[in-house]
């Protein structure tokens, strides 16, 4: 695959401060398919002086023309998308697929949606005798991961961009190529020199250093509840604004009224997908008593589809690949039983584990309450609608959700009462202008739409 060996800054490729590099590998066959270099604090530290120099201009450039350079940036984003499909199928494994309508056409939406909020945005309100100016936050700390490797830069820089701030970006490890192909873009968008850049690296040290960065005004993180508390602590050591889009344990809850069928097999193919990567992921489906047994006949039907190496890779490394086999290793040692799957890897080759689906699970288990990250789904029984809400509530995440029921307004009275930033009623639509973020530990700030952009401002307030 091809790769830059220097670092996005100051609008040109430039050699990278020291001679280390990060191995990228392609986790369906195991084999190194690029290096990128790992960017040290010099490295950082000169991304952060051209974010800083360019960010004077670019906040003082009109909305209409901010939002021209994102039109053209979604533009690019179309015109190249084969290619961006091919690299996150290459670095991340996601079936080509997926690769082209999830990581490819996601980003394209949220990219054209900051293109139509910086134009009819407003950045200034009357309040009584006040006028209020909404201004640019400064200067953007941007670490991402890999599990949605161009939509997690571009949920970040698009609204930045729109805001009037400048951005450097430390983009995960496992997947720098995606991240080098946006900055790319970023270039053939016409953006001036600057206001992106893009620095490959190791987390504790890359990403550490641009976290620690006077220079910095806002870090903006989304990865490990353990990586992100850190990240909080350090910018709140510095007085440093931060956002955290964390973890997530979310539930399923299918309420006796719901279409059983419809929910379990929509349940099944949201933790399926991205080989279950997915921070809002429904990993815990709650099922009334009375109608467990079918449910566990029904999931059992529904998981056959997903053969690996077919309708789901691997996971991204083997570390992960080991994490989650742990994990279900855990749940079996804790008395949950195989629906499906298991603990043993499909393949000799590649990062694979075989969907698996758990019944017989109690709230308080390993695999109820932590985030395993694989294609692992729990099927937890209650007794009725307080035991659901009860155990849905139980656990320290609350990033996303869904109620199914006969009646919309049965489902949002359960949503209502639901600790979480985001619940889908009756498999309802993505919308790429809704909030998104975490209540308790799966996060601090939102994303997407007009909320996602006020993450990038700061208030003014003139008095009259
Ligand atoms: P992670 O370590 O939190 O990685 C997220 C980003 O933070 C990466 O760019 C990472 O760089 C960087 N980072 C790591 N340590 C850092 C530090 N000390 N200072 C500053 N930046 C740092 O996540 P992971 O290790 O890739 O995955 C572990 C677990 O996190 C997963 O199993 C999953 O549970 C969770 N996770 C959640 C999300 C989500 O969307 N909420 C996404 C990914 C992972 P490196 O790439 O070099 O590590
Ligand atoms: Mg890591």
């Amino acid at each position: 695959m091809k790769a830059h060996d220097g670092m996005y800054i100051g609008g040109q490729w430039r050699p990278a401060a020291g001679p280390d590099t990060i191995a990228v590998v392609n986790p369906a066959d195991e084999q190194v398919i690029a290096h990128v270099p790992a960017g040290t604090a010099d490295d950082v530290d000169a991304a952060v002086r051209a974010a800083r120099e360019a960010f004077p201009a670019w906040a003082a450039t009109p909305p209409a023309e901010r939002a021209a350079r994102i039109a053209a940036l979604r533009d690019v984003l179309v015109a190249r998308k084969d290619e961006i499909a091919e690299t996150v199928t290459a670095e991340l494994g996601a079936p080509l697929a997926l690769s082209r309508t999830v990581h490819a056409g996601v980003p394209v939406l949220v990219a054209g949606s900051y293109a139509e909020l910086a134009a009819s945005y407003s950045f200034e309100e009357r309040i009584g005798n006040s006028t209020v100016l909404l201004e640019p936050v400064g200067v953007v700390g941007a670490i991402t991961p890999w599990n949605y490797p161009l939509h997690q830069v571009v949920a970040k820089v698009a609204p930045a961009l729109a805001a009037g701030c400048t951005v450097v970006l430390k983009p995960a490890e496992d997947t720098p190529l995606t991240a080098q192909l946006f900055a790319e873009a970023i270039h053939e968008a016409g953006l001036p020199a600057g206001v992106f850049n893009l620095v490959t690296g190791l987390g504790p040290v890359a990403g550490q250093a641009l976290a620690a960065h006077e220079g910095v005004d806002l870090v903006s993180f989304t990865g490990s509840t353990a990586v992100g508390r850190q990240i909080g602590a350090t910018a709140g050591a510095a007085v440093k604004r931060v956002a955290l889009e964390l973890g997530g344990k979310s539930a399923n809850v299918i309420l006796p009224s719901a279409d059983l069928a419809k929910a379990v097999s929509v349940g099944i193919a949201n933790v399926m997908s991205n080989s279950g990567q997915t921070c809002s992921a429904w990993t815990r489906m709650l099922v009334h008593k009375n109608q467990y047994d079918e449910a566990l006949a029904l999931a059992a039907a529904a998981v056959a589809k997903y053969v690996p190496g077919e309708r789901v890779g691997p996971l991204v490394n083997a570390k992960q690949q080991q994490r989650v086999r742990g994990y279900i290793e855990k749940g079996l040692a804790e008395g949950a039983r195989l629906v499906a799957g298991g603990p043993e890897a499909p393949y000799e080759t590649g990062y694979y584990v075989s969907p698996t689906v758990f019944a017989d699970v109690t709230w308080d288990m390993t695999i109820a309450q932590e985030e395993i990250f694989g294609p692992v789904l729990s099927i937890l029984k209650y007794e009725d609608e307080e035991d659901a809400l009860r155990i849905a509530n139980g656990t320290v995440y609350g990033l996303a959700g869904a109620v199914w029921a006969a009646d919309e307004a049965e489902a949002v009275a359960f949503a209502r009462r639901m600790d979480t930033g985001q619940v889908d009623i009756n498999g309802g639509r993505f919308n790429p202008l809704a909030p998104f973020g975490g209540y308790k530990q799966s996060g601090v700030g939102r994303e997407l739409g007009p909320h996602g952009l006020s993450e990038y401002l700061q208030t003014k307030s003139l008095q009259f």
